[in-house]
């Protein structure tokens, strides 16, 4: 059996603000040790129920958070960032499951410690066929696309929340309660990483209960931008459309080409949200 892992890091248990993920300070150091603990923890229970492959998609700011040699299941490891299909690099119709390790809420969410979707600067809400979500139902597109299950979630209780309103039968192990933005209330370690082991393990036992493409298609994925310019420059990427001063909107029954519409429109707006 084979598992797809992306790996966010705002949903570890104890990282509960920026300087604890962004960067290469002592902060950020401690936190990657934290995130590589859950993520061999979700191999661990992958592993007990019978997976044997193990891909890891580290997906978070610089997107090279976890040591190759520490990982677990002697894991294949995505590093890098810049990539044509960003946190969920790597997959394809060959893997029998997907993971998604450490997320977090929405911009548009309440309550979510760090939450965001793909650029706090840039983006203040996403909403899929109307429903505000956040990266875990955006990367489950892909997932969809290639006919892969996404059946576990870990994180905070705003982002596993967002995910189960629209992927309503995917394991949740949620590890910390969000008090404000930069406050959590997280489980300790050990308990965290003890939780995420379990539900993983659970969670691949739930794969004839998991349809492998929930998304209806068409779909469409609607943006909120804090800027019309950056709406504007949204609508550079080719069947991006502006649907108001600050929104646009992507549809398509193609959700892989949906995806990498709204990756395109992201990276280009960040040239204008690094300004602002
Ligand atoms: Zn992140």
């Amino acid at each position: 059996m084979r598992v797809f892992i992306s790996v966010d890091m705002e949903g570890t248990a104890g990282v509960v603000d920026w300087a604890q993920c962004i960067g290469d300070g002592p902060d950020a150091l401690a936190g990657r040790r934290l995130l590589l603990g859950e993520v061999n923890a979700a191999i661990d229970g992958a592993a007990a129920a019978g997976a044997t492959e193990f891909l890891v998609n580290d997906g978070h700011a610089m997107m090279r958070n976890l040591a190759p040699e520490d990982l677990h299941g002697e894991a294949t490891l995505i590093t890098g960032w810049h990539r044509p299909i960003d946190m969920m690099e790597g997959i394809d119709s060959s893997f029998d499951a997907a993971f998604l390790v450490s997320y977090h809420g929405s911009m548009g969410a309440e309550l979510g410690n760090m939450s965001h979707s793909f650029n706090p600067r840039a983006v203040s809400e996403t909403r899929l066929n109307g429903v505000v979500v956040g990266e875990s139902v955006i990367n489950s597109l892909v997932a969809a696309h290639y006919g892969v299950p996404v059946v576990l979630v870990t994180g905070d209780q705003t982002g596993c929340a967002e995910t189960v309103e629209v992927l309503p039968n995917i394991t949740t192990a949620v590890v910390k309660d969000s008090i404000t933005r930069v406050a959590a209330s997280s489980l300790h370690p050990r308990r965290a990483c003890a939780v995420i082991r379990e539900a993983a393990e659970r969670s691949l036992k739930t794969l004839e209960r998991i349809e492998p493409k929930p998304f209806p298609t068409p779909s469409t994925l609607e943006v909120h931008w804090r800027t019309p310019d950056m709406a504007e420059m949204a609508t550079w990427v080719r069947d991006v459309d502006r649907t108001g001063s600050r929104t646009t909107a992507i549809s398509g029954s193609d959700l892989l080409s949906v995806y990498r519409r709204f990756i395109a429109a992201i990276t280009l707006t960040r040239v204008v949200a690094e300004e602002v």
